[in-house]
Parts: C-alpha cells; structure tokens; sequence
C-alpha cells in the first residue's frame, strides 16, 4: 500500500451524495451546504493521508462510514448556536459568566408578544403621536418605589455614566475614599467618573469617611454628593462610613443632588427571609437620595438594564443628553422589566416566580428535599462512585453580599474509574453542559440553582460519562 493507492480510494462527492443518509439530509438542509461540506470532511481524510508517516501507512484504512457520521456531524453544527444553555450547579446564584439574573417563566408570553409583533414603544396610543419608551415603566416605577421618574439605559455602569455626564460635567463629585470600588474587573467608579467628564474629589479614608469631610470639600465647583454601595467588598473592623440619610441632609444644605449607586436592585427586604438586610431601593429614596441607579440583572432578576430613578428634575436633563440615544435600551429589555416589576406588587408572588429571589430563600427544608431526590435518582443507577449529600455554602454572586455564605445541601460525588477533574470536564463539555465546582477532590453540585426539571439531564449524563 502507498499514498497513491490511498489518494485513489477516497470517495467522490457524486458518491457519497448518493449514500441513503446524506440523502435523507437533503430536505432538511441546502444541496450546496451539502456538497461543500462533504468536500470538506473529504479533504480533511485527504490531509490526514499526506501526513501518514511511512509506518502507519499499511495499516490506515478510509471509514466510511466515520466519514458519513462526520458529515452529519459538521451538518449538524452549522445551525446549532453558540450561545446554549447550560446547568449551574456552582450554587452562585448571580453568575456574571452564566447569564446573571434568569427571567421569570411567567413573563415569557409578554415578552415575545412584544419581540415579534408591532408596539406602542414610541407612540402615545392616546394622542395618536410620538411618544416616550421610557414612559411605559413609570406607573409601576411610582407605585414600586414612589420615585418621580425613570430613566432605563442599557447597564447600572451606564447609568453611573449618563448621571455623571448630565449632572457633573466639568464640574466636581465628591465621593468617599472607600467606595471607589471596582467591579466585575472592568467598571472602576474613577474610571467612570473620568470618561462622563465630571473631576473626582475623594474625601476621607478607606476605612473612616466622616460627613465634615464631605462638607470640607464643597465648593462652588461642585456638582454632586455621590455614595456607591460597596456591594462586592466590605471593609471589617475599625470603619466608618456616611450613610444616604445623613449625606441627604448635607446636600439640602448646599442644594447639591445626593446620588446614590445602589448596584444591586433591591424592592423587597430580603432580612425577612433570613439573609444579611440590604438596602433596598425604597430604603435609599425614603432616607433622601435625589436619584438611585441599579442594575436590572442582580438581585431585581430582571433583563440587563441600568435603571435610574429619583427627581423628575434630574431625569428630564438626563433624558436629553445625547448620551442616552447611545445607551438606549431595545424593547426586549422593556418589555421583560415592566413585566417583571408588575410580578413586585405582590411579595409573595416576586419570592416565588421571580427565579434569583426563589433561589435565594429558599429554606433548609426545601434544599433537603431537593437534595434527597437528586440523590436517590442518581444512587438508582448503581454507578461506580462515592455518592453523598453534604452541607455546603452558596452564594449570591454578581458583586452582591461578597461576605454572605448562604447555607445549602450539596450531593458530592467521587467517581472511581476516572478522576474528578475527568468528571468535571466531561460533564461541562457534554450536550447539556453542567457547570459545578470541585472542592476537596470531590465533585460538588449544588442543589440550589438547580432546576428540578434538570435532574433528570444530569442522571442521564452522569450515566454517559460514568457506564
Ligand atoms: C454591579 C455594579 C455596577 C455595574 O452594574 P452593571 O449592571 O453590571 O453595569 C455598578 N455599581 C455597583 C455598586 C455595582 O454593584
């Protein structure tokens, strides 16, 4: 045998065409995205030839029938997305890397009617004319959260951006030295606070930032009292900061807006479900603050979105900035945050339909039960492993509650034929993607942001991976 004789047994497109398989393709995809790929997978096998070493040569044979799979395969792959679903079993409940906030299943309906067929986004049904996209939200804003007016832009870095911009051009922000934060390794606040042209002026300590600092620091230059909540760090210890009500009261004084980055969008009091309180948007309007952002993807578990709300004053300037038209929202994202700030006027539905909230307060007696089902489903199979339920922490994720360890059940596994990280790189890269953590050499998923309806899939592939 020699490359030639090789070179002189790979198929022709004409004949592989006419294999009853790749027939049966033709309905579904084009005759020429066929061909090609099948001209494709034909020189890849032909590349493959060219670099036999001598040695190999007697022994290598062309597949056929591996080489219709791959067509199939490479077929296949040209329609399916990039963009997939996956499972988080990490426990992180606010996962920046896995899509942050999920929408509500109960607002799909809403959402698509509006995705695909024609609005009112920009037009006043009543007047017959051109109307406001942001005015859809503002009745439920009011009714939310009693602030004047609002303003959504396309994320909570935006929004910082949009405020600064309008409000502070050229002129000064007075901020403390311990909230000049970073998150999520790209939105620095003095980075920020640069771009939108306003001039930073620190005041205090990291770990001390007293009001007559503030004070000390206002001048006929300066434009705004600004407080970013330190959401994905805390300093311990030997601390004080000003808080909203205090700073508010300063900037009557002076007749300077009081801004506050609020970063997570808290409506509902989340203390009365047994995790660390928080301060809620409503909290942050009561004590005095002119104008409040957020993101509508932290714990709001909304579409990514900045919101901004407060002074109607402030936002009417703010929507007349050039900027805005750049930071627009689409209507997707209205849609998917009117409908979901209408599941907050009712609590308790919010807790049970909204999937951050439920995942978050959840109870020890729900995590346990969840817990023993997936258990029990995977123990059935009588796979080769160490099975176990655990207690463990998860998180909220997203820069929220940096030091809060939520208290959960875990099943870790052990598998005996293949080591853990095996097993973890085998389920990620599987059909369904499951995402977990490995802690103490075991393999850890965490029932929390688990789906019930996902513990069959992950059955299914653990026996995959593990027969
Ligand atoms: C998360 C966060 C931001 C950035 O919000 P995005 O919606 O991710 O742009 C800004 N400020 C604070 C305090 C945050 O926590």
């Amino acid at each position: 045998m020699n490359k030639k004789s090789l070179f002189s047994q790979l198929p022709s497109v004409e004949e592989i065409l006419n294999n009853k398989k790749i027939m049966g393709l033709i309905e579904k995809y084009s005759r020429n995205l066929i061909v090609d790929t099948i001209r494709d997978c034909i020189d890849d096998v032909r590349k493959r030839i060219i670099s036999l070493k001598d040695c190999e040569i007697d022994t290598f044979y062309i597949d056929y029938d591996k080489l219709i799979e791959n067509i199939i395969k490479n077929l296949e792959s040209v329609y399916s997305l990039s963009l997939k679903k996956v499972i988080n079993a990490t426990g992180v409940v606010i996962h920046t890397n896995l899509g942050r906030s999920l929408l509500s299943d109960s607002i799909k309906e809403d959402v698509w009617k509006i995705a695909s067929r024609y609005t009112n986004l920009e037009y006043d049904l009543e007047l017959g004319q051109r109307g406001s996209r942001y005015s859809h939200l503002e009745d439920i804003i009011k009714k939310l959260t009693g602030a004047e007016s609002v303003l959504v832009v396309n994320n909570n870095a935006a929004a910082v951006l949009l405020v600064l911009s309008t409000l502070a051009n050229g002129k000064e922000v007075i901020v403390s030295r311990g909230e000049l934060v970073e998150i999520g390794g790209s939105f620095r606040i003095p980075k920020v606070m640069e771009q939108s042209g306003a001039i930073l002026r620190e005041v205090g300590t990291t770990n001390k930032t007293h009001i007559k600092d503030y004070e000390e620091e206002i001048n006929e230059n300066t434009a705004l009292l600004l407080k970013v909540h330190t959401s994905n760090y805390r300093i311990l210890g030997f601390t004080k900061t000003v808080d909203i009500d205090e700073l508010s009261i300063l900037g009557k004084k002076y007749n300077l807006p009081v801004v506050e980055d609020l970063g997570s969008g808290l409506f509902i009091d989340i203390s009365r479900y047994g995790l660390k309180y928080e301060p809620t948007v409503i909290d942050s309007l009561k004590k005095g603050a002119d104008i409040v952002t957020f993101s509508g993807d932290k714990i709001l578990g909304g579409p990514q979105a900045g919101i901004i709300i407060g002074k109607k004053e402030y936002i009417e300037k703010m929507k007349k900035n050039q900027l805005t038209r750049a930071l627009r929202v689409d209507k997707l994202t209205i849609a998917a945050l009117e409908a979901t700030f209408k599941l907050y006027l009712d609590e308790n539905r919010a807790i049970k339909e909204v999937p951050t909230l439920r995942m978050l307060t959840f109870t020890a007696d729900e995590l346990s039960k969840k817990a023993e089902k997936l258990y029990n489903m995977i123990k059935n199979e009588k796979l080769d492993i160490d099975l176990n339920i655990e207690d463990g922490y998860s998180q909220v994720g997203g820069g929220s509650m940096p030091l809060e360890n939520i208290k959960t059940k875990v099943i870790t596994i052990i598998p005996k034929r293949i080591s853990v990280s095996e097993l973890e790189r085998k389920l990620r890269l599987c059909e369904n993607h499951i995402i977990a953590r490995i802690y103490d050499n075991k393999y850890v998923i965490d029932v929390r942001t688990v789906f019930e309806d996902e513990f069959e899939i992950i059955v299914k592939e653990l026996v995959n991976v593990l027969k």
